[in-house]
């Protein structure tokens, strides 16, 4: 195991609490925690075990603390490692950092801890990255998909696809030891019998992206609507608390509005816009402007009328052109104020509501969840592709794997084949972590926060 010189961070989120832990990784890491703690010897003490004492600096005790002792290789990082618990002021932590520093570790950079933990073999990339993953988790379903990742599971998936490309590799490159005697060791059939067979397996995997990233990132759902229709009472509705700013002044949504909000295990990132109309106020304008903008990267529309109002024709083409604009946007047309109308015509809306009385709120969220998700029920106990960075890659192996169908349907001979196959093999590489460059993990372990 390669032990590198120490690093230390606080791992626990800044601010006030019962205890803060600070982590030390690397080669002189349980020299230099020994060094500064008063109690057992810790350079002496067995692996996995706690030891109560003084942090003390310069003669003063800095704080009380409990060091836990981990060594190489049973640890996250595979490297020696201490972590300290002292009390969770934001002073006493930084102090108790500061007295590690000064005794000879360097501050740690973001995610390196699990940078570490990769390069010395304790997680694959997909698991780092899923460690990333169900940090910034926003919703049940998203702490499950990152568990399935985290467990192995996108990594067993792709192993076995190596091992395969790997096997026909080997038939195909033995052909070649023994070009003379015009033998072939890889049958052509069996070979494009597996080809095939590996890409339906892909291609299955490549199908769970579109869920996986909603699940990930959220559904990103814009409110539209002209003003007064009740665009912010239904956010604020859906949220349980004032969220968006109500008024009976058309026009006082000016921005765009974020909004969390949970339904079933899913992240829905709730947007509320300045109404859809044309108007003379340059602010307004402004808000119209980005209420477009915030359509264009939306996965779900829900456009609301205020059906306590006569349906124009411009309510008409606006939907038209809400369609003909965003045809891959799953939308709903919702008809509010129900409670102020004789009657809702379900012909022309998917759903009437009251966003003030709370009335089909439920069959909403529920619609709301089944447009984008096509009544899918998400299965997190399945392995879902939740990275834009895997989906590529996997894209990019089905893609060789292609030209080696085409090659052989070429009659090229096995050399040909076997490039296409072994630059399958280099993407799925990369997938996991086999194949490596600088930048990709600069721009992974950069995603994660100091400490862990
Ligand atoms: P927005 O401009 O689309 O965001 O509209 P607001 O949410 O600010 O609502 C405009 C006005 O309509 C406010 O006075 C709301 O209280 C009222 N309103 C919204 N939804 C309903 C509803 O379902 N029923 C009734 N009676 N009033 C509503």
């Amino acid at each position: 195991m390669h032990q590198r010189p120490a690093i230390a961070a606080i791992a626990t989120p800044v601010g006030e609490g019962g205890i803060a832990v600070i982590r030390i990784s690397g080669a002189d890491a349980i020299r230099i925690a020994g060094s500064i703690f008063h109690g057992a010897k810790l350079t002496d003490v067995a692996s996995h075990t706690v030891h109560f004492g003084k942090v003390v600096r310069d003669g003063h005790i800095v704080d009380e603390v409990l060091a836990t002792v981990f060594r190489s290789p049973r640890s996250y990082t595979g490297e020696d490692t201490v972590e300290i618990s002292c009390h969770g002021g934001v002073l006493v932590s930084q102090m108790v950092l500061e007295t590690i520093l000064a005794a000879g570790a360097r501050s740690a950079e973001p995610g390196e801890f699990t940078q570490r933990a990769f390069l010395n073999g304790k997680l694959e990339l997909s698991q780092a990255e899923a460690v990333a993953d169900l940090i910034h988790a926003k919703s049940r379903k998203a702490v499950e998909a990152a568990q399935q990742q985290l467990e192995g599971a996108l990594g067993a998936h792709i192993r076995a696809f190596r091992q395969g490309i790997i096997d026909m590799v080997a038939m195909v490159e033995l052909e070649l030891d023994f070009i003379e005697e015009d033998v072939e060791f890889a049958s052509r059939e069996q070979l494009l019998a597996l080809i095939a067979a590996l890409n339906t397996e892909i291609s299955k995997l490549l199908e769970t992206y579109e869920t996986g990233r909603l699940v990930k990132h959220g559904v990103r759902t814009v409110f539209a609507g002209k003003p007064n229709a009740g665009k912010s009472t239904l956010l604020n509705a859906l949220m349980g608390k004032d969220r968006a700013i109500v008024s009976d002044i058309a026009g006082t949504t000016r921005d765009v509005i974020d909004a969390d909000w949970s339904y079933d295990g899913m992240l829905f990132v709730l947007t509320d816009t300045a109404g859809l109309r044309d108007t003379a106020d340059l602010v307004e304008a402004e808000g119209v402007r980005r209420s477009h903008s915030a359509m264009k990267d939306a996965d779900l529309i829900v456009l609301l009328h205020d059906v306590s109002t006569e349906l124009s024709e411009n309510d008409e083409s606006l939907w038209m052109r809400l369609r003909d604009t965003h045809p891959h946007t799953s939308m709903l047309r919702v008809g509010n104020k129900a409670d102020l109308a004789a009657g809702c015509d379900l012909s022309r809306f998917d759903l009437c509501i009251s966003a003030t009385s709370g009335a089909q709120l439920d069959v909403l969220k529920k619609t709301m969840r089944d447009a984008v998700l096509k009544n899918k029920d998400i299965d997190t106990s399945g392995l879902l592709i939740t990275t834009s960075r895997h989906r590529d890659a996997l894209a990019k192996t089905r893609q060789h794997l292609f030209d080696a169908e085409a090659a052989i349907h070429a009659g090229q001979t096995g050399d040909f084949v076997a490039i296409d196959l072994r630059a399958a093999l280099q993407e799925l590489g990369s997938l996991t972590g086999q194949i490596t460059t600088e930048d990709l993990l600069d721009s992974i372990f950069s995603r994660f926060c100091i400490g862990k």
